[in-house]
């Protein structure tokens, strides 16, 4: 009889402290029998990673990629380990390997390396042995043998990849919320939790601010359609499963709201309005490595016209000064910053089908006095830019308007 193969992703607060590091081996134990085969991959305890980067930014102020990478690879290792001697203690044979000992092959990205492939023999052998292998994550090598990290977040990833390289039939992700919910459930008491999402909306609501998983893991997922099981390492309740699309996720329009409060907008004043001028702008912030998000332009009356955009607030300083010295060979006006902005934002995959959800987020955000100074939209959310002090209120109105308390 074939086996099932299931693939188990802890987080860093589902792992936090030996008496965490314990509950997960014995849910783990729990798992294990004759006809299941186990590779979890786990993130680094709690607040390691911000932790070893303060360290290193106390010691270097420009340290290398390499030694980065070598440096914050070890935290998924120290809780790797210490989880396959948990795991052993109860019972049950397990081995802890690195992300180049489970074949997690990368380009040479330091930081934010990609997966080029995962050579999955080792932990196919360990298999065999009837082992559990617990997997560091966030972390793999180069061909030229040079330890490389996947990203903040990078653990998700190694979670997804890897079930694709051993044809997991799941791929479960623990963290310390029950699932994916309506909207964020510390600031709206009456958010839902969701059965069902689609790898599409998860996406959307990821990169749009929700914090559940890294958006690159979801992508990888879609592409070759993981369907994924988000759940808590704290209860056996059932969470939420990201999938491809079903009947009944098609009908709802509005799946979720997100607020996002990391960006900051940049607005050239009296841009001269002829051709060949955005480019120039937006090649030059883009040539300073800044991310631009939305962006809006007016049309002109007057032959000037300005232009606003949105960066990501730890950018900002960069993206000022790159927009500055082009404005000025441009021969516009002032620029100005605000940081003082938020974006909220509605997701859903029956968008598409469904009219009238623009006209139903602005009504509800009229009616919270809430006023509107952007608009993006793409096929499956509508964001607006909005004041940050009233952020956390839209986000309240708009989970109403849409009665994403209720039950669907
Ligand atoms: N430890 C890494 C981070 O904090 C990777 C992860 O947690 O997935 O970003
Ligand atoms: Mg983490």
């Amino acid at each position: 009889m074939k086996k099932r193969v299931v693939v188990q992703k802890y987080g860093g607060s589902s792992v936090k402290d030996a008496d965490r590091i314990k509950a997960v081996a014995e849910r783990i134990c729990s798992y294990k029998n004759k006809n299941v085969n186990i590779a979890v991959v786990v993130s680094a305890m709690a607040d390691t990673t911000d932790d070893l980067i303060e360290l290193a930014g106390k010691i270097a102020q420009d340290p290398t990629d390499r030694e980065m990478d070598l440096l914050l690879a070890s935290g998924e290792q120290i809780s790797s380990s210490l989880l396959a001697m948990a795991v052993r203690e109860r019972g049950v044979e397990s081995v802890a390997l690195t992300g180049f000992q489970a074949g997690f092959l990368t380009d040479k990205a330091h930081g934010k390396a990609r997966v080029q492939e995962i050579d999955g023999k080792r932990i196919k052998r360990a298999f065999k042995e009837g082992k559990v292998v617990i997997v560091a994550g966030f972390q793999g090598m180069t061909a030229e043998g040079e330890i490389t990290t996947l990203g903040r977040g990078g653990s998700d990833l190694s979670a997804v990849a890897l079930a694709k390289a051993i044809n997991a039939d799941v791929c479960e992700i623990y963290t310390d919320v029950t699932g994916i919910y309506t909207t964020d459930p510390r600031k709206v008491t009456d958010a839902r939790k969701l059965k069902e999402i689609t790898f599409d909306e998860m996406l959307e609501m990821a990169s749009l601010g929700a914090q559940v998983m890294q958006p690159r893991s979801i992508e990888v997922a879609k592409r070759f359609n993981i369907p994924l099981h988000v759940r808590s390492s704290y209860s056996k309740e059932e969470g939420t499963m990201i999938v491809k699309s079903t009947q009944k996720i098609e009908d709802i329009a509005v799946r979720g709201v997100t607020s996002n409060k990391g960006e900051a907008k940049i607005t050239i004043c009296a841009v001269p309005d002829k051709p060949g001028v955005s480019a120039k702008i937006f090649n030059a912030v883009a040539k300073a490595g800044v991310n631009v998000d939305v962006i809006v332009q007016n049309v002109s009356h007057t032959k000037k016209t300005d232009i606003s955009f949105t960066v990501p607030k730890t950018e900002l300083v960069k993206g000022m000064a790159a927009t500055r010295a082009i404005a000025q060979k441009l021969g516009a006006g002032d620029v100005l910053e605000d940081k003082n902005i938020a974006r909220v934002s509605i997701v859903g995959s029956g968008m598409r089908s469904h009219q009238g959800i623009a006209a139903k987020m602005f009504d509800a955000l009229a009616k919270a006095s809430v006023n509107i100074e952007m608009i993006a939209t793409s096929e499956i959310s509508i964001s607006c830019i909005i004041a940050l002090d009233k952020a956390d209120e839209a986000v309240k109105a708009l989970h109403k308007a849409f009665a994403l308390d209720k039950a669907k």
